[in-house]
């Protein structure tokens, strides 16, 4: 059975407001994505019926937190086919994770010389991680090309692996050009020549099935407000080995095992990543988004985000003037474009005005801006709830707004 859109957006109660009086598109999904009744329910009840912090006390509320914080450990293994429970950390989101890897990972593995490769279309929180952790290391960081169309160079790849790269840590969707990166097959290159990879699920974790163990990754990291969680929680998974090997990254509560002056032990995965008291609240809100995804069927969503993409983009290419800004051959929901000589700011400006969300902007994409030569783009991303009306009204925006800005 195919996906009921309208009775999907009854969950999402941002959709019914006005915006300046005109009905409210979203289409800044890649930013972060709207939240479902679900999910907003699941974190009231912790509120309103459960308070006591997990792990920690005796009484009956904090039992009934860290059962339910405890859960969404599993539902998060299964989502995304981890190995082994101990094996997924919640953090903050993928930004944190990112950090925890650079530094912790970082530290006990890179040394001086040692080189860790990015690619070109990288978000900044997959890039500047890598530079502090270089800069503290004295090592070097290397950058895979791009093509025009916004595909990787893979054949540069091998080119830029040698005995000293020790990890590749790479988006698996770029949040500006859609582009579906073929990561398994560059995991296989890294670990042919014994080279980690961390994978940003960021921009893939809402759109394509997720399975850690099919990829082989040694890392994988995302966050929970682009998946119809909420903000504040996102999950990395690392392979046990690494994990154990790795030192703490934050030190406090929960994380330890003995604490006396004479020295400290730690505790075991995947406690020892997560001092301080949890973010339960928001951990089971992921959890809910989780049901939420797995209830509507990955496939499914895919299917139809899929559709909505080829049917976005090809309207928005009948406009005079439109450069589309990456034109992969395999994407997802993400299209960044720019109109003749009209800055992107304009437009979104323009848009918002008329009830249009959209990203405008260098997308914490610096690097690829420049690599494109171009300030920033107007970005349209999608999520299921984006309808082909909202498509058709949006595209008639963008040439009513390209009329006044003549
Ligand atoms: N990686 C990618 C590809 C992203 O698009 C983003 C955010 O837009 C991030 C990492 C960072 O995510 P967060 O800000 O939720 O930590």
């Amino acid at each position: 059975m195919s996906l009921d859109i309208q009775s999907i957006r009854k969950d999402f109660p941002i959709l019914e407001q006005k915006v300046y009086g005109k009905p409210y598109a979203y289409f800044d999904n890649a930013a972060t994505a709207l939240r479902p009744l679900q999910v907003l329910d699941a974190m009231s009840k912790i509120y309103y019926q459960f308070n006591g912090n997990p792990h920690r006390g005796a009484h009956y509320m904090s039992n009934q937190t860290t059962l339910a914080y405890e859960h969404v450990r599993d539902q998060v293994h299964a989502f995304i086919n981890a190995p082994l429970r101990e094996e997924i950390i919640f953090t903050r989101g993928a930004t944190e994770s990112i950090n925890l890897v650079a530094y912790s990972f970082g530290d006990a593995f890179i040394n001086e010389g040692d080189e860790i490769i990015v690619s070109e279309m990288e978000h900044h929180a997959n890039i500047v991680p890598w530079q502090l952790l270089v800069q503290r290391k004295k090592a070097v960081l290397k950058v895979l090309p791009i093509t025009d169309r916004g595909e990787l160079m893979l054949e540069k790849l091998d080119e830029l692996i040698t005995s000293k790269t020790k990890l590749i840590a790479i988006c698996l969707v770029s949040n500006v050009l859609g582009t579906v990166n073929p990561v398994k097959e560059i995991i296989e290159k890294a670990h042919a020549r014994n080279v980690r990879v961390l994978i940003d699920a960021t921009q893939s974790i809402q759109h394509l099935k997720t399975d850690v163990q099919q990829l082989d990754c040694d890392f994988l990291v995302f966050s929970g407000h682009k998946m119809y969680g909420p903000t504040g929680v996102g999950c990395l998974y690392g392979k046990k080995e690494l994990l154990d090997a790795m030192p703490p990254f934050m030190a406090g509560g929960e994380m330890i095992d003995k604490v006396s002056f004479k020295g400290t032990t730690f505790n075991e995965l995947p406690y020892k990543f997560e001092a301080g008291t949890p973010n339960f609240t928001e951990v089971v809100g992921l959890g809910a988004a989780i049901d939420y995804i797995n209830n509507l069927g990955l496939d499914k969503v895919a299917g139809y985000e899929h559709e909505l993409l080829e049917y976005t983009t090809s309207k928005l290419k009948e406009i005079d003037g439109m450069r589309i800004i990456g034109e992969a051959r395999n994407k997802t929901s993400v299209i960044s474009f720019l109109v003749g000589k009209i800055h992107p700011y304009d437009i979104g400006m323009f848009l918002d005005k008329m009830g249009f969300a959209v990203r405008t902007g260098h997308h914490c994409a610096e690097p690829l801006m420049d690599w494109y030569g171009i300030p920033g783009t107007v970005r349209v991303s999608l999520a299921v709830y984006n309808t082909f009306d909202e498509a058709d009204r949006l595209v008639e925006a963008i040439k009513k707004t390209i009329q006044m800005l003549s």
